[in-house]
């Protein structure tokens, strides 16, 4: 599937081990949670990693909450839990890949 190539201009921050934000793997690279925006990073800047599309987690059967045990993130107006690589994200019932 090909994502959006949304660039995070004006980025004079960079993100590593001791950066101070919450790092998580997401599929094959990774995710950094900066004020909830989600970055990667590209080719020498930061992309916005944002889910492209509807993506719906079927056969999900593990309720996220307070105290799941996977680490949570803030994404714009909602949270992603990282679960095995993935970010959950709640929607209308069941969990969306984001
Ligand atoms: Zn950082
Ligand atoms: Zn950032
Ligand atoms: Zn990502
Ligand atoms: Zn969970
Ligand atoms: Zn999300
Ligand atoms: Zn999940
Ligand atoms: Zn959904």
């Amino acid at each position: 599937m090909t994502s959006t190539h949304t660039e995070h201009t004006g980025h004079d921050h960079h993100h590593g081990d001791a950066c101070g934000h919450t790092a998580f793997q997401h599929g094959d690279h990774t995710d950094f949670a900066h004020d909830g925006h989600l970055h990667r990073e590209h080719s020498g800047h930061y992309d916005e990693c944002e889910p492209s599309g509807h993506v719906v987690c079927s056969g999900h059967d593990h309720e996220h909450g307070d105290g799941c045990g996977h680490v949570a993130v803030r994404h714009g107006d909602h949270v992603d839990y990282v679960h095995d690589g993935h970010r959950h994200a709640a929607h209308a019932g069941h969990y969306d890949d984001h």
